[in-house]
């Protein structure tokens, strides 16, 4: 097989490069080892910023986002019982949309099979050739069978637990890395949101975030230990938690209803740089990971292939390699603006084992300061809407 850019994975950051690379005139094929019921219910980010939601209109893929997507012009922060809203809008002029990232993978895989894309679906055995010349190629098995596919560029869209970032030698690459001492259990339940805005609760008992997907659709999460199976959470545990983390002193009320689907994700900081090695580029998850506190994850791969498609194009259009020269280093600025703001949220609202007390007492200062001071909580709006400059 050839194509121009061979991409792997069929999450975001994959499908929407194959997208954006199409209505550039240019050829792919996306390979992607699981199925495509398996991806299209995947359950996992649902905050998009309005630069986001901007690029997937101008893409053509928003028509189902503007109709069923949930547009919020401000955030809750809770603790100590009160409530205190951050006026996302007001401070910024720019808003968020909560639509689940399953939702926007939905759109684009049919968007890119209407328009005859290759989608390669449950292929195994991924084995990258040749990124350091100017013919590299991928290996791979689909339907029982050894497949080649040539290409002018790959583009290792395959997340964090993908192969795309192996294939770049140790020598050529840094790492930077972070563990957190939690993780956090995300539950879906069927109920109605009992917020009308996404609830960030910073308590006693740690972490927790009260989010919504659907006017009948709850999503929450729990800071919890980090190897904490998931059998340790019955739903009546979870719910018990729930309540404690976000009650407040007002009367609020969190309904409960049947929880769906439940599971533990590890928080880490991971970014390596650069992005790319020979013609290999690196975007999402497979190359920067950030704490999901800020809500930057799918955002940033977003950003990555948007920068990417642009100096493609530029590449194929006119031979000009240097948007390609700068991608890396382009992409970086942000993922560390993002780093930065994601580990300062999770600083902000979670509780670490060897947080002593002085520790809670700056804690707690941070979260009055973001409630009393409209510069303070500006700066916080401004980077959760997503900068537009950076
Ligand atoms: C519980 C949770 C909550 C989150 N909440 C948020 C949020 O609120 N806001 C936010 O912006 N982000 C959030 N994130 C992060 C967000 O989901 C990721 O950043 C996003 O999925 C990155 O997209 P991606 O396309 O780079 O990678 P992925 O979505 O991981 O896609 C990679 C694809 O590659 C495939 N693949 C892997 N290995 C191979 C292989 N060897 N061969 C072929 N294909 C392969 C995978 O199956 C997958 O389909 C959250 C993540 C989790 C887990």
């Amino acid at each position: 097989m050839r194509t121009q850019v061979g991409i792997v994975g069929a999450g975001p950051a994959g499908l929407l490069l194959s997208h954006l690379l199409h209505l550039e005139g240019i050829d792919s094929v996306v390979l992607e080892l699981r199925s495509r019921d398996h991806v299209e219910q995947r359950v996992r980010a649902g905050v998009l910023e309005q630069g986001t939601v901007e690029l997937l209109e101008t893409a053509g893929v928003a028509g189902r986002l503007r109709r069923e997507g949930m547009v919020h012009h401000g955030i809750e922060l809770r603790f100590g019982g009160r409530r205190h809203r951050v006026p996302l809008t007001d401070l910024t002029g720019r808003s968020i949309t909560i639509y689940g990232q399953q939702e926007v993978v939905k759109d684009l895989v049919r968007a890119r099979l209407e328009a005859g894309g290759r989608v390669l679906f449950e292929v195994d055995g991924v084995r990258l050739q040749g990124v350091d010349t100017d013919r590299p190629a991928i290996r791979f098995r689909a339907g029982g069978q050894d497949q080649e596919l040539h290409c002018d560029v790959v583009a290792g869209c395959d997340g964090f637990h993908g192969v795309c970032r192996d294939a770049v030698p140790e020598a050529a690459r840094r790492v930077f890395e972070r563990a957190y001492p939690f993780a956090w259990l995300g539950v879906l339940a069927a109920v109605a949101p009992s917020s009308e805005e996404i609830v960030y609760a910073a308590s006693e008992h740690g972490f927790a975030l009260h989010s919504m997907r659907s006017p009948t659709l709850t999503r929450l999460y729990l800071q919890v230990d980090p190897d904490e199976p998931v059998e340790a959470w019955p739903d009546g545990r979870i719910w018990e938690e729930l309540q404690a983390r976000l009650a407040t002193d007002d009367g609020w009320t969190l309904d409960e209803g049947p929880i769906l689907d439940k599971g533990v994700t590890g928080m880490r900081s991971f970014v390596v740089e650069p992005m790319r090695f020979g013609r290999l580029f690196l975007a999402g998850d497979a190359a920067h990971i950030v704490p999901p506190t800020g809500a930057k994850g799918m955002n940033l791969a977003v950003a990555d292939v948007h920068v990417l498609a642009q100096a493609l194009a530029a590449w194929y259009r006119t031979g000009a390699g240097d948007l390609l020269e700068s991608w890396s280093a382009t992409c970086l600025r942000r993922v560390w603006r993002a780093q930065d703001f994601s580990t300062w949220m999770t600083g902000l609202l979670h509780r670490s084992p060897d947080d002593d007390p002085f520790q809670l007492r700056l804690q707690r200062a941070r979260l009055e300061y973001l409630a009393r001071s409209e510069a303070a909580a500006r700066s916080l709006a401004e980077n959760y809407v997503g900068l537009q400059q950076v």
